[in-house]
């Protein structure tokens, strides 16, 4: 059996199924590039759905881990540390908001989202206590915490993990009528994705952020926007709602916050919504730690020179450029995104999602399907624009034959 084949036969023997990795076993990986335990160097136009926005390796962020690894990873939130007011306040400035409470991952931060507008809503809104609603979107991805499912509409993440949490409910995205007419005097938030990255990177149609923002504003509710895969440079803003300049009453980020290095997220508003949380009412031992703020901090001070963003900018009008070349010759259906950011429609009868994705995989590129026949491409924002059309390339030959 070659390295790679015993690798994963053995992965799946003491491993839960509850992921269906492409057959490759990476061993290091550089900026836009991964090696397999065989030598066979891949093009990542994944990056970790966004997680390594700033490519494997970046050297800022592994001398920011290095060095903070010397001195202490963790004192736990019972103490204070000395990285953990830089971060607040940078993460703060970032996001033109007052406070910050950090947690681990993507989920958590949705969790620690849904308690704040629970609680907002109880001890400021004035709603009565058990019955706060939250509106959500359908084909909308938070998560995979029995909350979060209990509000998610796909069925592998769903069924067979009930009995589920009430109060939410679900509206098709996009649909601004049907928000409004979902939103009650018990309604407490409006939790959505600005792009739906896990759905298809389905961008919502042009005003609807805009309206979600008038309509929360207007009713008292809370724009809680989860920006985990669609902030921090992606669409080539620091958020993605910046493209119709909508701020939320609430950004939740995770994935790059972290770097790739280290799990990082954070829920990120005014005092006057953050500022409902008492000691005891919340918390996480690794969250804010002192190696999770020292990475962020250099992450934050990346996304501040505007580098990252002009580049996803750049790359990403080349990409769709690219993309769009392909929609009508057959192969590809349709081409949706912003930035370095696409969701590609195949072809049904050129294969799934997955075997394209397959294929692309024998000729060195790695990309995940979603949903059928959707790939999505998303590379690291350090990404050379030569490496992305050798992507782009290995595309071509495969939807060509
Ligand atoms: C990945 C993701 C999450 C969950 O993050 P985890 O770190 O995997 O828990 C939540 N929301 C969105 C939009 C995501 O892309």
């Amino acid at each position: 059996m070659s390295t790679t084949a015993q690798a994963i036969s053995s992965a799946d023997a003491h491993s839960a199924h509850n992921y269906h990795p492409l057959p490759v076993v990476i061993a290091h990986a550089e900026g836009a590039w991964m090696t397999d335990v065989e030598g066979r160097r891949y093009l990542d136009m994944l990056a970790g759905y966004s997680a390594l926005n700033f490519g494997h390796g970046n050297r800022r962020l592994l001398d920011a881990a290095r060095a903070q690894l010397e001195r202490v990873t963790l004192t736990s939130r019972a103490f204070h540390h000395d990285r953990f007011a830089d971060f607040c306040t940078e993460l703060s400035a970032l996001c033109g908001k007052e406070m910050v409470l950090p947690m681990n991952t993507g989920a958590e931060a949705v969790e620690t989202a849904v308690k704040t507008a629970r609680k907002w809503g109880y001890e400021v809104k004035g709603v009565p206590d058990g019955h706060a609603k939250i509106v959500v979107a359908a084909d909308n991805f938070h998560g995979r915490t029995t909350t979060i499912v209990s509000f998610s509409t796909d069925h592998d993440a769903r069924d067979h993990f009930g009995p589920y949490t009430p109060g939410f409910e679900i509206v098709p995205y996009g649909d601004l009528t049907a928000l409004a007419a979902a939103v009650t005097s018990n309604t407490v938030a409006v939790l959505l994705e600005p792009i739906q990255g896990e759905a298809g990177v389905l961008v919502p149609p042009a005003g609807y952020l805009r309206g979600v923002r008038e309509l929360t504003r207007e009713r008292n509710v809370l724009f809680m926007a989860d920006e985990i895969q669609s902030g921090l440079g992606r669409t080539g803003k620091t958020f993605a709602c910046e493209h119709e300049e909508v701020v939320p009453d609430v950004y939740i980020l995770g994935k790059a916050l972290g770097g790739g290095v280290v799990p990082v997220s954070a829920v990120v508003a005014d005092r006057d919504v953050l500022g409902v949380f008492r000691p005891g009412e919340h918390g996480s031992t690794f969250g804010g730690n002192p190696l999770a703020c020292a990475v962020a901090l250099e992450v934050i001070a990346m996304l501040r020179s505007g580098e990252y963003q002009q580049r996803a900018t750049e790359l990403g009008d080349h990409l769709h450029r690219e993309l769009n070349l392909l929609v009508g010759g057959g192969a590809v259906t349709a081409v949706r995104g912003r930035g370095l950011w696409a969701g590609v429609d195949i072809d049904p009868a050129l294969g799934t999602g997955r075997e394209i994705s397959e294929k692309l995989m024998e000729r060195g590129v790695l990309v995940k399907d979603t949903h059928g026949s959707t790939i999505r491409i998303a590379p690291p924002l350090v990404i050379s624009k030569e490496d992305l059309d050798w992507g782009l390339d290995q595309l071509r030959s495969v939807l060509g034959g």
